[in-house]
């Protein structure tokens, strides 16, 4: 757990840099302050101790570094750790096969990407197109696995499920998408919805991750409408479809359970 804990950490920090470098073009090989362009040390790079000891300043001009490194590092690190723990195979994955375990190094992979997409969201409002497709593609890789692992042991895929995921889930960001021309979600929202579609392959799944993000939405929304500048404040909603993508898919024996009965 706590290599897992590391890893996620590491590829939380690569994440949030991959955001900016994204968004300014930027093609330079080590990281640096944004501020005065201080080219950073080995030892400034250490995921969550190199902004603790630093206080979350540059080590030359002392310009804050921002929150967003600090929280995407323990929050990758956390999820890892949750993927491990809430794994939703039969016995965990300490005893899960090896298809279980690629769809698992699939996932993970998955998140580093869905990390970028969340600061980029979060930061500047946009979800890049690029990054989406690399999530979709290894979605589908997924996707495929579970297709042929259920074949494997004699169960039928359930197709109906899949294609009832992909319209309440893309479909309904789609269409909320084109009715409002924009303005009620952006047109990025329904493409980041396909991948997690894709991986969930199930309509209650799908479902719930479309109350849960809204849920979540409103939460986080609703304090920043008051206090900002009224109903007018764009607020990314790429964020929360991704957290309440998470809360599902770590759900989802429970979810499933509740819902077949
Ligand atoms: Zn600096």
């Amino acid at each position: 757990m706590i290599l897992f804990f590391i890893l996620g950490a590491t590829l939380g920090s690569f994440a949030c840099c991959q955001a900016w470098r994204i968004h300014d073009k930027d093609k330079a090989k080590w990281s640096h302050c944004e501020k005065c362009k201080y080219q950073l040390k080995w030892y400034d790079n250490i995921p969550i101790v190199s902004w603790l000891m630093l206080g979350g300043k540059c080590r030359k001009c002392r310009k804050p570094i921002g929150w967003a490194e600090l929280l995407s590092e323990i929050g990758l690190g956390v999820v890892f750790v949750l993927s491990f723990l809430l794994w939703p195979a039969e016995g965990g994955l300490v005893f899960a096969d090896f298809a279980e375990v690629c769809k698992f190094s699939l996932f993970l992979v998955n998140l580093v990407i869905l990390l970028v997409l969340f600061v980029y969201d979060a930061k500047w409002k946009e979800l890049p197109v690029s990054l989406m497709l690399a999530s979709m593609a290894i979605s589908v890789i997924f996707l495929g696995i579970n297709v042929y692992v259920s074949y494997g042991m004699g169960r039928n895929f359930d197709l109906i499920s899949l294609v009832g995921a992909l319209v309440i889930l893309p479909g309904f960001y789609y269409l909320m998408y084109k009715v409002s021309g924009e303005t009620w979600v952006g047109g990025g929202d329904w493409i980041l919805c396909l991948p997690l579609a894709l991986i969930l392959g199930n309509f209650w799944l799908a479902m719930f991750t479309l109350f849960a993000a809204n849920i979540i939405g409103s939460i986080f929304s609703v304090p920043l409408l008051v206090k900002k500048k009224g109903p007018k404040t764009a607020i990314p909603f790429g964020p929360f479809l991704i957290l309440g993508f998470l809360v599902v898919f770590f759900l989802q024996v429970q979810i499933l359970n509740l819902v077949i009965i």
